[in-house]
């Protein structure tokens, strides 16, 4: 037996640096792993304490415990511990327990990182290190049993968390999408592609909030679509308001938002647009477009009807609201009418751009 007469103390028992204690961590670590040890305060201790070889008898009670037990038992852990590092006295107990503490600290930092969802260990860690401070440590067994537990507990929790997450990592990405498609929904009109009326209501009131300046309304009209509808019937109909929509969507200016405000009615929010020049060719192209479209029959390409939309727009003014926007470019819209279908109506009231 090689155990020392008088036991050093604790102090002289971990004296070295930190890149040695790492080595000898390195060392403890994957033994402890070998015999499938938990990772506990004082399991580290002691087979960091093993790993160094310092005490040769404590070895020799180690590979004999890992031997005779399939799982090594926390009474004798407790034993070994007391025996072997704290030796009893009070003042080295407690610079032991500190020493400890730091050691533990120190591969607590390495190991746990190491380990996902380990947050029970961590607390039973925390639990057992809180219970190393106490003076002396009647209740050693049963922390180590609670830390055993925990950590015997841990394997299993990492795994089902870490099958969890990938479960709820595939359950995100489909409830993404599902969102993403939710909102798509509740935002666009179906038969359109453009946005329909509450998300265009939604984005120009956004638009008025941040700015005044460069904001400019276009609205037009299907002319006579009632009568289209009567002719050709709904659903020719309804392919006329797609055409119109994907023209919309390509005709749109950066920055610019088309939306369908009802039936046969269209909204456009143009951006960095600060004069009536620019709205007004905005307007006309667009018209011109509409007014070029061919309403074919699909099975001959025979071209049966065209169609023509009326225009009214309004550059935003400082005081401007929603309601007061839309019904100034609204007007416009049922000037156009008046004046005879598929124009555009100048702006009413002149030109005045701001307040
Ligand atoms: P005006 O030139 O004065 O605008 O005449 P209009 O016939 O276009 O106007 P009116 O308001 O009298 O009729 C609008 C028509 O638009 C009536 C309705 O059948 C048609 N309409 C509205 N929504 C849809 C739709 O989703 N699909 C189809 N096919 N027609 C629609
Ligand atoms: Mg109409
Ligand atoms: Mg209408």
């Amino acid at each position: 037996m090689n155990k020392p007469a008088k036991a050093p103390s604790i102090i002289e028992l971990y004296p070295e640096e930190t890149r040695e204690a790492a080595t000898l961590l390195k060392k403890a670590v994957p033994l402890m792993m070998r015999h499938d040890i938990p990772p506990n305060p004082v399991h580290y201790a002691l087979w960091y304490t093993y790993s160094k070889g310092l005490d040769l008898e404590l070895n020799r009670r180690l590979d004999k415990t890992v031997a005779d037990f399939d799982s090594f038992p926390p009474e004798t852990a407790a034993k070994l511990f007391r025996d072997f590092i704290i030796k009893g006295e009070l003042e080295e107990a407690r610079a032991g327990q500190q020493q400890v503490i730091e050691l533990v600290d120190d591969i607590e930092g390495n190991v746990s990182r190491s380990i996902l969802g380990s947050r029970n260990y961590q607390m039973s860690l925390e639990h057992g290190l809180a219970a190393l401070q106490e003076p002396i440590i009647d209740d050693l067994p049963n922390v180590l049993t609670e830390l055993q537990h925990s950590t015997q507990l841990m394997q299993d929790q990492q795994d089902k968390f870490l099958s969890r997450l990938s479960a709820a990592q595939q359950e995100i990405k489909n409830l993404r999408s599902q969102l993403e498609r939710a909102h798509v929904a509740a935002t666009l009109d179906s038969l359109t592609q453009v946005f329909n009326r509450n998300a265009f209501s939604r984005l120009l009131e956004q638009t008025l909030a941040s700015q005044h300046d460069g904001v400019a309304l276009v609205i037009l009209d299907i002319d006579h679509f009632k009568q289209f509808n009567d002719q050709y019937g709904h659903p020719l109909g309804d392919r006329v308001l797609q055409h119109v929509g994907q023209l919309l969507r390509e005709t749109l200016p950066a920055r610019g938002i088309a939306a369908r405000y009802g039936g046969e009615e269209f909204c456009i929010i143009l951006r960095d647009c600060f004069d009536v020049e620019t709205a007004h060719a905005f307007a006309d192209q667009l018209r011109m477009k509409i007014q070029s479209l061919r309403i074919k029959v699909r099975s001959t390409d025979q071209v049966l009807d065209t169609i023509t939309a009326s225009f009214g727009y309004a550059l935003a003014r400082n005081d401007d609201t929603m309601e007061s926007l839309l019904t100034r470019a609204d007007d416009a819209l049922y000037q156009a009418k008046r004046d005879g279908r598929n124009q555009v109506s100048p702006i009413l009231g002149g030109a005045v751009r701001s307040a």
